[in-house]
């Protein structure tokens, strides 16, 4: 096929082979790939549907003749081809590109080296764990002009499969992360393993392990590398222990007279954290500067992820894949966060299908005992059978995890412990974690990180490609939570936050955020914090025009170094709130002038009054007319250009053609789309979710709760739930106006809202303490529940209290 064709194609922006993830059809080749499970050519006419237009198909599978406005690229296999075309896209680059392998470690070494590299690069990085022969060329594919370094990971299962990957990935630098102790089904031994493995790197100009891997050290020897190890003096860095607590490990190197100090103990972190020191010195990083990013790597979620279980217990997650060599160093992850609880694992059957039973287990438990574990759970089919060998444990044994579940969830049967639990892809323990972490009390708002994203791609879409967003975190992004949902954006490369106050922007500042950030109200009093954490205050009047200017005039010695100052100017066209008027234009262009070497205008913009409604178009096309002659009289006398914006999420939808410079975007990131033209392609970011406290059964003629304001009209079963209006529950639901869903079902409130509780009708339903209650996701909707209360989903989003915790998470 020809693949330079293909990349010729501008319309094709996206690449899918998941027909459920096209989110811009006109703009996405879908590739349709032939599974064991389902084969794409299925979905090909349901895409068509949507406005699909381009599709990679194998020869002989497609009837051209239904589809009149397609074009098909025919080939024989759609994946080789597929996987052709990224390695056409790559040749495109010439920026450096980290490649990873490995058994254990390859997404957290990712993960971390994003982190360390980001404030320097624009880094370009696989998603998750792609690193399959699918997942590799759609982690490719996202690599533009805009990066300055790519980092991609690789796995195989199988000898011949990374000669593919490294034509697509071509890393320029290899980082081989260890070797686990089996080689596999697909191997014939360990050695081939790991030689399969290493010719990820084949033309790399440097490639960085742990000498300690024997196996490893043997086979990339030869070639240009840098090793490192915390026992081999021989590696080309090596480190000495200097001290080590609970909280961190310090190494010594004294070639450089110079120590690293990293913020955990653990082998695991210490050895993933190493491979990522190497590779910034072989970058050009000085020591000083290493040092100073270590503590970043504090905190950041990685593959253990370790969650607050129920009753007091400390969850870890590692539900990836169960093998001896991943196991001991997951062990070692929990023994140092278990301090004064019992440990616990809960562990699947093993891969290492060719090591016998007997060695494999005996291995296992010894490590077990090393490591003090006190208890264990095994699941499947072969743990059951070999039962025998956990005689000193406390134990217990299921044939499957459905098993496991139903046995166990209606007894609380962990508590005070630290449980590790891992297991192979196949058993589905995310289950299991999802099952110890429930908690029988308490209220939470899941925000869901993966809609978040998308909604940002269905913004995107509606763009042109050179229009910059600015997306609004104020408010703790609209009550989702400010750092977390700020990095996701500043991943997505969003080219402006804008927060409410400079304690919000601070804030983000010091978790990590260098997107540049406006700050919508000023304060005298925080000009000095603006400026040095580089936050631009909208200045909407002369009052805080002159304000800036005496703080800077009374301040000039000390901040005259980061001078100029960056502003953000309102204009206003008719939101009567803030702003300047046309009016005042010549006065503000007078005194930008006078101080042009202190202040720097960066952006103009002003703000839609009523884009969300049909009825207001005339007055909203003025405003647009209005603020582009005040912006052009504003440019003409600074002789600079400025980022002109306009558009919020509504205007988005309804003036696309008033894109300007930029737009800001707000609700719709969270879900909703004001005017209802996109909401179909939104998807929900929150839901707000409790849980049942207590069921009682009352008679006919009894009342619920203050003022007596629920009366039962027949015999009734009703549950408390622990949400009230000092939650954000707000207590114009009371009464049956507000709705919850409850096993499946949608039920009413009765009664008054109180302050930390609230009761529902259950009758007729069978439910149980514990159980959970939606207040709003996917069903019911937060558009619906406002609707209810004669108020906006913004109202909704922002009341959610601080003391509801917030989870995080993507699917
Ligand atoms: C909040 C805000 C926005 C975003 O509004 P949405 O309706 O949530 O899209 C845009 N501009 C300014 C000035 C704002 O204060």
């Amino acid at each position: 096929m020809q693949t330079a064709e293909l990349l010729k194609n501008q319309t094709i922006k996206f690449i899918e082979v998941d027909s459920r993830k096209v989110i811009s059809p006109s703009q996405t080749l879908f590739v349709a790939l032939s599974g064991q499970k389902t084969d794409g050519h299925h979905y090909i006419s349901e895409l068509y549907k949507q406005g699909c237009r381009s599709f990679l198909c194998q020869k002989g599978k497609v009837n051209f003749d239904a589809f009149p406005e397609a074009v098909f690229y025919e080939v024989e296999d759609t994946l080789v081809s597929f996987q052709e075309l990224i390695q056409d896209h790559r040749q495109r680059f010439t920026y450096p590109v980290i490649g990873i392998t490995g058994s254990n470690g390859k997404t957290i070494i990712k993960e971390w080296l994003y982190t360390l590299l980001e404030e320097d690069f624009r880094v370009v990085k696989s998603p998750k764990s792609y690193n399959s022969q699918i997942g590799v060329p759609l982690s490719v594919w996202q690599m533009k002009p805009v990066h300055e370094i790519g980092i991609f990971e690789a796995g195989v299962s199988k000898k011949g499969e990374m000669l593919n990957l490294q034509k697509m990935i071509q890393p320029t630098t290899g980082i081989f992360t260890n070797i686990g102790q089996a080689h596999g089904e697909g191997f014939s031994s360990m050695k081939e393993k790991v030689e399969e493995k290493a010719s990820l790197f084949k033309d790399s100009s440097c490639v960085i392990y742990c000498k300690d891997h024997q196996l490893v050290d043997d086979v990339l020897n030869n070639q240009i590398h840098l090793s490192w190890s915390t026992t081999n003096p021989t590696a080309d860095f090596y480190f000495e222990l200097e001290s080590k607590s609970e909280s961190g490990t310090t190494f010594y190197y004294s070639e450089d007279d110079i120590k690293l100090s990293f913020p955990f103990a653990d082998q695991a972190s210490l050895e993933n954290a190493f491979h990522c020191v190497i590779t910034l010195k072989h970058l050009g990083y000085k020591w000083e500067v290493i040092q100073q990013k270590l503590p970043l790597l504090k905190g950041i979620p990685m593959r253990f992820s370790l969650k607050e279980g129920r009753n007091n217990c400390l969850v870890v997650d590692d539900t990836y894949n169960n093998d001896l060599a991943g196991l001991s160093m997951a062990i070692d992850f929990l023994h140092t966060h278990s301090a004064g609880k019992i440990k616990a694992v809960v562990f699947s059957d093993f891969l290492e299908h060719q090591i016998p039973s007997k060695e494999l287990y005996l291995n296992f438990t010894s490590l077990l005992k090393q490591k003090g574990v006190e208890r264990v759970v095994g699941i499947g089919d072969m743990t059951f059978k070999n039962q025998s060998f956990f005689t000193d444990f406390e134990s217990q044994f299921f044939p499957t995890t459905e098993d496991f579940l139903l046995k166990l969830s209606k007894s609380t049967v962990f508590k005070d412990e630290a449980i590790l639990v891992k297991g192979g892809r196949s058993f589905a323990f995310e289950k299991v974690v999802k099952f110890l972490e429930q908690r029988v009390h308490g209220t939470s708002l899941e925000i869901n990180m993966e809609a978040i994203a998308h909604n940002l791609m269905v913004y995107r879409s509606l763009l042109k490609p050179s229009t910059k967003i600015m997306v609004m975190v104020k408010a703790l992004s609209y009550g989702s939570g400010s750092h977390e949902v700020a990095s996701l954006l500043q991943y997505h490369l969003v080219d402006y936050l804008g927060v409410a106050y400079t304690d919000e922007g601070v804030h983000l500042r010091e978790n990590g955020i260098r997107t540049p950030i406006m700050v919508l109200n000023p304060s005298s009093a925080s000009f000095d914090k603006m400026l040095k954490y580089q936050l631009e205050p909208e200045i909407p009047s002369f009052y805080w025009f002159d304000q800036l200017i005496s703080f800077i005039e009374s301040n000039y010695s000390e901040i005259e170094s980061y001078l100029p100052f960056k502003i953000q100017l309102n204009f206003d066209t008719g939101m009567r709130r803030l702003g300047f008027e046309k009016s005042e234009l010549p006065k503000l262009i007078e005194k930008l002038n006078k101080y042009e070497k202190w202040i720097e205008v960066t952006s103009a913009f002003t703000h839609l009054a009523g884009a969300d409604e049909a009825l207001h178009e005339e007055f909203t096309l003025n405003q647009i007319t209005t603020f582009k002659e005040m912006a052009n009289d504003l440019e003409g006398s600074l002789g600079y250009t400025v980022i002109k914006h306009a558009l919020n999420s509504a205007g988005i939808g309804r003036y696309t053609e008033h894109q300007l410079d930029m737009v800001r975007l707000g609700i719709g990131l969270y879900g909703v789309d004001v005017n209802g033209f996109n909401q179909e392609r939104l998807r929900p970011v929150s839901r707000l979710v409790t849980s049942i406290s207590q069921i009682k059964h009352i008679k006919k003629g009894e009342t619920v709760g203050y003022g007596r304001k629920g009366i039962a009209h027949q015999d009734m079963q009703i549950a408390t739930i622990d949400i009230g209006y000092a939650d954000g529950f707000d207590r114009r639901f009371s009464g049956g106006v507000g709705q919850v869903k409850v096993a499946d079902t949608i039920v009413p409130i009765i009664g008054n809202v109180c302050m930390d509780m609230s009761m529902i009708d259950v009758t007729d339903l069978n439910v149980q303490v514990g159980d959970e209650v939606v207040i709003f996701g996917n069903d019911p909707h937060i558009i619906d529940l406002a609707k209810s209360i004669g108020t906006i989903p913004y109202e909704i989003l922002t009341n959610v209290s601080q003391r509801v915790k917030r989870v995080y998470h993507s699917e």
